[in-house]
């Protein structure tokens, strides 16, 4: 699953600042929501399902010094209380709390293997990951050791921290670097830099991917497990991180923005406006603005109490959202020639929606333009992409998709355009749900069972 994550210690206040920090981080997961708080040697944890701010003004948080806390939205279990996270386990070393952002991969493997010696509780790969943990930690008597066997046993993503009874708090990333994974001074880890920003804390940088960083007494200990090149998850910057986070090192704002001007490049297009789909199109849009000199305008207003429609866990709940969700301005629209600018299209609903409602409010002619490339494959490390069966790219044409969702014309960013923008070189981002080859094994087998329709029976 793409969770928002948080481990950090305070002197003062811990639940209170775990609290803000998942506050900044809501836009990663709407599901459910944690927060586990060392106290004498115990961990305590409180979660359900529902927003930050709902959850815990109605609970009472122990206090302690050190605690993470977790936001989650399901690529595996459900969307109930009991896949909710942080989750705990009993170890030799203590008890440990994990919260995990990523997917394993080899789930039904790992779990088939642990489940002779571990009762599960959820159907979340959380769990399978903490207790291959505790297994491994057991056997080697020492909790780096134990977490260093975990990178050559998971396939998949994790960029994760743990709370341990009597260790404190441990950040780890996979040796690709999908997720995102930050840290700075306290210690604060979190999958974006705004907890920092919010929290009044330096921001040191990344945790490299196959790192682990350890804060026991006092002191902080940095370990590289593994070196491979990394493989960040491009979507990141698309759509999935806040436009102020700094994450692998670039602002997200800075890439949309490129985004955007990539995205102008590839025609010469006559428009009067350009009208973003709120939110996470907006910096985008305003790359577009500034290459072609057509004005932005903000024909599409959104309700702000409403969630994003991508995270909502089935097709029904997410139409609805969508219907609830924005309004255009008429008196903007009406007769104009919109380029009409969204990050990116997965099943079409939200865009074939969109498009109806500007031309139900007279928009003359409308022009989408994609700033992320066709997304053909599904995500196996993490981001709800759907199956390849759902996917509208993987499954029609240009011209076919310019029909289904209604629009004059569609162009989409191309993967060179988006590379560029992003500012790494190709091999260092993973690009799989953009051309179907993947960066872990599994995941390649499972796509080819996928096309076969098998996977999904
Ligand atoms: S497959 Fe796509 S969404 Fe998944 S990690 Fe790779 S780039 Fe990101």
């Amino acid at each position: 699953m793409s969770c928002g994550i948080i481990g950090l210690l305070s002197r003062r206040n811990i639940a209170r600042n775990i609290y803000f920090g998942l506050l900044a981080l809501q836009h990663r997961g709407q599901e459910s929501a944690g927060i586990s708080i060392l106290k004498n040697g115990k961990i305590h944890t409180k979660k359900g399902v529902g927003l930050v701010s709902d959850l815990f003004s109605k609970h009472q948080i122990e206090n302690g010094e050190l605690g993470i806390g977790h936001v989650r939205y399901s690529t595996t279990g459900t969307s109930s209380e009991r896949d909710a996270q942080p989750f705990q386990v009993d170890s030799p070393l203590g008890g440990i709390a994990i919260s995990h952002n990523g997917n394993v991969v080899n789930l039904i493997e790992l779990r088939r293997e642990l489940s002779r010696d571990f009762p599960f509780e959820s159907g979340c790969d959380a769990e399978v990951l903490l207790k291959l943990l505790a297994r491994e930690v057991s056997e080697e008597g020492d909790l780096i050791e134990g977490i260093k066997n975990i990178y050559d046993l998971v396939d998949g993503s994790f960029s994760d921290v743990l709370l341990t009874g009597n260790e404190g708090l441990v950040a780890f990333r996979d040796a690709l670097g999908f997720r995102p994974l930050v840290w700075g001074s306290g210690p604060t880890f979190s999958s974006e830099s705004v907890v920092h920003d919010v929290l009044g804390r330096e921001f040191y940088g990344d945790v490299n991917p196959g790192e682990v960083i350890l804060f026991r007494d006092d002191t902080i200990e940095r370990e590289r497990i593994k070196r491979k090149k990394s493989k960040f998850c491009m979507f990141e910057y698309v759509y999935f991180s806040r436009p102020d986070s700094i994450i692998n090192g670039k602002l997200v704002y800075s890439v949309r923005l490129k985004l955007g001007e990539e995205l102008a490049r590839i025609e010469e297009h006559e428009g009067d406006i350009v009208v973003p789909v709120p939110d996470s199109s907006r910096t985008a849009a305003e790359g577009y603005s500034n290459y072609t000199g057509i004005p932005v305008v903000e024909g599409l207003i959104k309700n702000r109490y409403v969630g994003r429609t991508f995270i909502m866990p089935t097709q029904e709940e997410r139409e609805i959202y969508t219907q609830l969700k924005l309004n255009p301005v008429r008196s903007l629209v009406r007769n104009r020639r919109v380029i009409l600018i969204d990050d990116s299209i997965v099943r079409g609903t939200t865009s074939r929606r969109i498009v109806s409602l500007l031309r139900k409010a007279g928009a003359k002619e409308i022009h989408l333009r994609i700033s992320c490339p066709p997304i053909v494959s599904p995500c196996f490390y993490g981001i709800d992409m759907a199956n390849k069966r759902e996917l509208i790219a993987a499954n029609h044409s240009i011209d076919e998709i310019e029909k289904i969702l209604g629009v004059d014309s569609l162009i989409y960013q191309s993967i060179d355009g988006l590379v560029r923008a992003i500012g790494f070189n190709k091999e260092e981002l993973c690009l799989g749900c953009l051309t179907g080859r993947y960066p872990t094994p599994l995941a390649n087998e499972l796509v080819k069972v996928e096309k076969s329709g098998r996977l999904w029976e």
